[in-house]
């Protein structure tokens, strides 16, 4: 009988120690241990096996901890990295437009000599010009119809200047003058004309005395 209470003793043991048991069994584990030194020595080693456990636990949990840190910490990293790349990106199109708008809306006048205009073809109809501007540009014209003169003025913007002179080659065929039409071609800018093209004297004469002149009605 003794040794089996020893058993059932030692078998309570953990959760006396954890203090879990009832009164009653309390009572008995205590009376028991008073009179029984095996069962003493198997209680002190209990417990001090159980305090390890505990502490050794406590110890994972610990570094779990730690380790769930790190993650943490990694994720948060790849979070920022992701968020430093979108803003890098968002700046950099930001950047861009802003550029491209600043350099497409300054835009120039291209005057006479920097168009560098050459006439390339004269014949009995036409007079063909070309235009040695380096990259893209564009332009105005008028035409008085009574007097056969042309006005013309080139423009350029930063951007045409700079970027488009990448795509676009210094030698523009601009442009061929109907001579039936025109018979003075001016680069104009401001009141400052410089002739691209005129007709022969008596050919403006002939033109002018033609119907453009006369009177309406
Ligand atoms: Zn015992």
């Amino acid at each position: 009988m003794e040794k089996i209470n020893c058993n059932v003793i030692q078998d309570i043991l953990p959760l006396y120690i954890d203090d879990v048991v009832s009164d009653d069994t309390k009572e008995l584990v205590e009376e028991h241990l008073q009179n029984c030194e095996i069962c003493q020595r198997v209680y002190h080693e209990t417990k001090a096996d159980l305090e390890n456990d505990m502490k050794l636990s406590a110890q994972t949990k610990e570094s779990r901890n730690g380790a769930n840190d790190l993650k943490n910490f990694s994720k948060f990293l790849k979070k920022r990295k992701i968020k430093t790349i979108l803003v890098s990106i968002a700046a950099t199109v930001i950047c861009f437009v802003a550029v491209f708008t600043f350099m497409n809306k300054h835009i120039t006048y291209i005057n006479y000599k920097d168009a560098g205009i050459t006439i390339v073809e004269d014949n009995e109809d036409e007079v063909a010009y070309k235009t040695n501007i380096r990259g893209n540009y564009h332009w105005n014209t008028s035409l008085d119809t009574e007097t056969g003169v042309g006005t013309i003025h080139f423009e350029q913007s930063l951007w045409e200047k700079y970027v488009d002179s990448i795509f676009y080659p210094f030698d523009h065929i601009h442009s061929s003058l109907k001579k039936d039409e025109i018979k003075e071609m001016y680069v104009d800018k401001d009141g400052t004309t410089t002739t691209i093209w005129e007709a022969p004297e008596e050919e403006q004469k002939a033109y002018l005395s033609e119907e453009h002149t006369e009177p309406l009605g």
